[in-house]
């Protein structure tokens, strides 16, 4: 089967890296004669080009560029491909992707790995990124199961766990477990580097260690990605931000009251609840 890429960066470099290990043929598109060059010269496509023609052979492309290009590289696309072939995205907001994308082609799965660190580009592309971690597929009424099963396979050849929800869904879930985190996280480093005493800054900064790593590491990842969650899923992140903000508020009003034993009760919620939230990966 020949699997075409456009966009060669973490996302779209590691998949090539994964799939050609299994056999498949790689066909990739990026935008720079420079990304196409590297990615071949690390493994990850068999053939690259900056021309979509390219894609011609491919059977199923996957679409991995930024959110905001992915519907007008699917409309790029669609005059170059073979009318059986199948598209799929990784885009991390579904519900304006879907409806952006699924009428202009019937054989289009919308999906989403979860998976990611906070460098982009080909150079940060790594086999075994989606090894283990959840990757969802979004199918809609209109989605043919035939593609849909075509999609599920390939992503269960490369180890992750598939999950199947509605576009909305999905949007609503991530919301609060990924695009919610990267906006705490960065207000959090924001605040940290607030300090005005640039004695006490420095002391901070030398003392930063495992749990400021753990804490911060979504909010200083890809600007570019963090804008798109925003924008992209607007809604569902307002939701989220609103009710973190009332925790945070009555968080605020336990710590002034003095009020250890609400405190403690919080905390004892909150310990519980998380594993609840990492029992598929611990
Ligand atoms: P990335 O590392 O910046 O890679 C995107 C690549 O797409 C760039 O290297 C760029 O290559 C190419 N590109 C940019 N604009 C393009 C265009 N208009 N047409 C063709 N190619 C273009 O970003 P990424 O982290 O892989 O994210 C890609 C997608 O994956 C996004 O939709 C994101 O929502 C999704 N995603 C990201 C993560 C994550 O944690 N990073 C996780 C899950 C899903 P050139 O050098 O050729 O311009």
């Amino acid at each position: 089967m020949n699997i075409g890429i456009v966009g060669l960066g973490l996302i779209g470099g590691s998949l090539g890296l994964d799939l050609r290990g299994l056999g498949y043929q790689v066909l990739g598109v990026s935008r720079h004669p420079g990304t196409c060059q590297r990615a071949i010269e690390r493994g990850a496509v068999d053939e690259a080009s900056v021309d979509l023609t390219l894609l011609a052979a491919a059977d199923v492309v996957f679409v991995c560029t930024p959110i905001a290009a992915i519907a007008f590289t699917v409309k790029q696309l669609i005059p170059h491909l073979s009318p059986g072939a199948i598209i799929t995205d990784v885009g991390s907001v579904k519900t304006a992707v879907v409806e952006e994308v699924a009428p202009l082609w019937q054989n289009f799965v919308g999906g989403h790995p979860m998976a990611g660190t906070t460098d982009s580009g080909i150079e940060a592309a790594f086999s075994g990124l989606f090894s283990g971690n959840p990757y969802v597929l979004t199918p809609v009424a209109s989605t043919p199961p035939k593609a849909v099963k075509v999609v599920e396979e390939i992503v269960r050849s490369l180890t992750s766990r598939v999950y199947f929800c509605c576009p909305e869904d999905h949007d609503r879930a991530v919301a609060g477990i990924s695009h919610l985190p990267v906006m705490v996280s960065a207000n959090l480093i924001e605040a940290c580097m607030g300090e005005t005493n640039p004695m006490v800054l420095e002391l901070a900064q030398q003392l930063a260690s495992s749990g400021f790593r753990d804490t911060t590491r979504v909010g200083g990842g890809n600007p570019e990605l963090g804008v798109m969650m925003a924008r992209y899923n607007r809604d569902c992140l307002l939701k989220s931000l609103l009710s973190y903000r009332q925790n945070l508020d009555r968080l605020i009003e336990q710590i002034e009251q003095e009020d250890w034993q609400s405190l403690e009760k919080k905390l004892n919620s909150t310990q519980q609840g998380r594993s609840h939230f990492l029992k598929a990966v611990d």
